[in-house]
């Protein structure tokens, strides 16, 4: 089969390799029908992520058919449409024992630490499967991963139809975010420093725009809250959001991060302890395969329409090479097993 292998960053083969085989009873092989490329995959690709290890077959986003399982294997059979968890957590550290996979102490994430979808065949084990709605195509089922992150920032949040919530940035992490707290019924206010994202975060249903290079962010936060947003939720993630945030939110309030930034954020410590604030982050997603899906089919979130480009998997290479191009038209690629 052909798998796409970053040997190292920028370092882009796609090369003839065995298909991998059943050895677990409990695994499952599952013939790729798509893949997305996420911005952590083209962070990968440049080798700026700061948790990825090289050589890596990278993929994070990774639907296809089953087409052989393990002798042990209930939850799926040979025909089924899925999606695959991007998470291999131990199930002995203490995340594990008290819920949280998504943060295992030794936690293996396809694509990142260990090998993920941009190759022909993967195998996974079965409670890694989650079965796709139906009349969902292959290829904008990629985005029930990048749903799921969202939904796992809502619930870090405990966001009640009480809250305020302040989203920092509409780009595509943010347009996500809207669709995931609008279920919540609380109140949403957006900024962004460009007119066109604001624009289509109003389409979403959000009444409260503000473009914060035009307008003074903080008095428009007052005009629109009183006391400040009860929660704010970090999609922009640069070094002055975190210290932002803690300025802007209520007392009592969180602040959910969600970036890999690296770089030192400066915060004033008093500024957590006077208001009590909960600074809380947000990584992946702990069982919300199942949530955005079931919100799907009861037809409470739209999926479809986010990929703007849609390359054969045998163009991976130029797929990469499209986005780095910085073409605007580009917003979100998936290939394409077909
Ligand atoms: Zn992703
Ligand atoms: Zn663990």
């Amino acid at each position: 089969m052909k798998q796409l292998l970053t040997e190292k960053p920028r370092v882009l083969k796609m090369i003839d390799v065995e298909e991998p085989k059943i050895e677990g009873p409990r695994d499952v092989l599952v013939k790729m029908k798509a893949a997305g490329i996420c911005g952590s995959d083209v962070h990968i690709y440049h080798g700026t992520s700061p948790v990825a290890t090289y050589p890596r077959v990278m993929g994070h986003e990774i639907v296809g058919v089953v087409v052989e399982t393990g002798k042990e294997v209930t939850k799926v059979k040979a025909g089924d449409p899925v999606i695959i968890d991007q998470i291999v957590a131990c199930g002995e550290c203490y995340p594990c024992k008290i819920g949280r996979p998504n943060i295992c102490c030794n936690m293996k994430v396809r694509g990142v630490h260990i090998d993920g979808g941009y190759r022909e065949y993967v195998t996974a084990g079965e409670e890694a499967m989650h079965l796709l709605p139906s009349g969902l195509a292959f290829t904008d089922a990629v985005m029930i991963e990048p749903m799921s992150i969202a939904f796992q920032s809502c619930s870090r949040a405990q966001i009640t139809k009480e809250d305020i919530v302040f989203i920092l940035g509409a780009g595509a992490l943010g347009k996500s975010l809207i669709k995931a707290v609008l279920l919540t019924g609380a109140r949403i206010i957006v900024s962004d420093v460009v007119d066109q994202r604001l624009e289509e975060a109003a389409a979403l249903g959000v009444s409260r725009i503000i473009n914060s290079k035009k307008e003074d962010l903080a008095a428009k936060l007052k005009e629109y809250t009183r006391w400040g947003p009860t929660v704010s939720i970090d999609a922009a993630g640069f070094p002055g959001s975190l210290p932002l945030l803690t300025d802007l939110t209520c007392n009592a309030g969180r602040v959910i991060t969600m970036a890999f930034l690296e770089e030192p954020s400066p915060v004033q410590q008093f500024k957590i302890t006077a208001k009590e604030l909960d600074i809380r982050g947000s990584r992946l997603q702990n069982h919300k395969f199942e949530e955005v899906i079931n919100a799907y089919k009861a037809g409470k979130i739209t999926i479809e329409g986010q990929v703007s480009h849609i390359f054969p998997f045998a163009e991976a290479i130029e797929a990469f090479q499209r986005i780095d191009s910085g073409d605007p038209e580009i917003r979100k690629v998936a290939l394409s097993f077909e």
